[in-house]
């Protein structure tokens, strides 16, 4: 499946733990939102690294180096494990392509 496919959105935040917003671009974004691949029933979130996150930003620990030009050549590294309660998705996102 494709990440344009899953309504991905960039995200930046607003007010820590509180406010976000849609930006434009993966240049202006500190994470991106999307369908989960998996079950379809909730959103994932990937806040990114090195991008002035606060550590205390939920959901974490987990940050993701984000390459690419957009939606639709996005790379996220490591690969994506949803923990807790839900479905446990676990993926990769690569070229805009996502697998597992
Ligand atoms: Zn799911």
């Amino acid at each position: 499946v494709k990440l344009v496919d899953l309504e991905p959105v960039f995200e930046r935040v607003v007010e820590p733990g509180k406010k976000y917003e849609e930006v434009d671009s993966l240049d202006l974004a500190q994470g991106v939102r999307f369908e989960c691949p998996q079950c379809g029933k909730h959103q994932v979130l990937c806040w990114f690294r090195n991008r002035g996150v606060p550590d205390s930003e939920t959901p974490g620990p987990g940050r993701w180096e984000a390459s690419g030009t957009g939606a639709h050549d996005l790379t996220l590294s490591p690969s994506v494990h949803l923990s807790g309660p839900g479905c446990g998705w676990h993926g990769f996102v690569r070229n805009g392509e996502i697998t597992g």
